[in-house]
């Protein structure tokens, strides 16, 4: 009697997983939770339609690349793994919203998050600008329309 099921006890895990890439934003591997809402968007500058380009060097310290825009007066300003000038800008300005350069994530320093700039509706047009500075090409954000559906997000398609 071939008894084929229940003879495998251990399921061989092979490492070229097929789901990889709708696990990308999963809760796994690292990726950290944004933030869907933060009490200091009140810092956003008004004029966020024109920002700097994304290879603006740092302001203080003329580093390059993957600088920091800060939300609140655009100034850019370079990560906290070059000089942290961007972190001291915090800490003299209190100018808390940054948009990373090299991601286009947008960090909080009061709230010391991530915010999820899909969602928060004041942080969608820089950016989108960013975005579109960096890759020259409007941004697919994940497209809702997107025709896989592997997850039932109804609602989110309202046009504006
Ligand atoms: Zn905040
Ligand atoms: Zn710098
Ligand atoms: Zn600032």
């Amino acid at each position: 009697m071939a008894n084929q099921a229940g003879a495998s006890s251990s399921t061989p895990l092979e490492p070229g997983f097929e789901d990889d890439e709708n696990n990308m934003y999963g809760a796994e591997s690292g990726w950290v939770e944004a933030r869907t809402s933060c009490d200091h968007l009140a810092s956003l500058s008004s004029d966020l339609a024109r920002i700097p380009t994304p290879d603006t060097p740092c302001n203080r310290c003329q580093h390059p690349s993957e600088n920091w825009l800060c939300l609140s007066c655009k100034d850019v300003l370079c990560s906290r793994f070059v000089n942290k000038h961007m972190l001291q800008h915090f800490h003299q300005t209190s100018h808390c919203l940054a948009l990373s350069y090299s991601d286009l994530s947008v960090w909080c320093f009061a709230c010391d998050s991530y915010l999820d700039a899909r969602v928060i509706m004041q942080l969608k047009p820089v950016s989108e600008t960013a975005y579109i500075l960096k890759f020259g090409e409007a941004p697919p954000f994940r497209s809702v329309e997107c025709s896989k559906g592997n997850q039932a997000d109804g609602g989110a398609s309202s046009d504006s």
